[in-house]
């Protein structure tokens, strides 16, 4: 199980996980990009609420 590295609460992670995408936690709804997945990697993502640029 990977950690929220906001919160530090286990992050639930399905399996065909890719570099890149992001997952939100469950328990502070902050959105974690995945950064790498041998062994998977979170980082934060800056305050963008699903608004402007998304890359294809
Ligand atoms: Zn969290």
């Amino acid at each position: 199980m990977t950690e929220c590295v906001e919160c530090g609460a286990d992050v639930a992670l399905h399996e065909d996980l890719e570099a890149g995408e992001i997952v939100d936690c469950a328990t502070c709804g902050a959105e974690l990009e995945v950064v790498g997945t041998d062994p998977v990697a979170l980082e934060t993502r800056p305050n963008s609420k699903k608004t402007g640029v998304s890359e294809p």
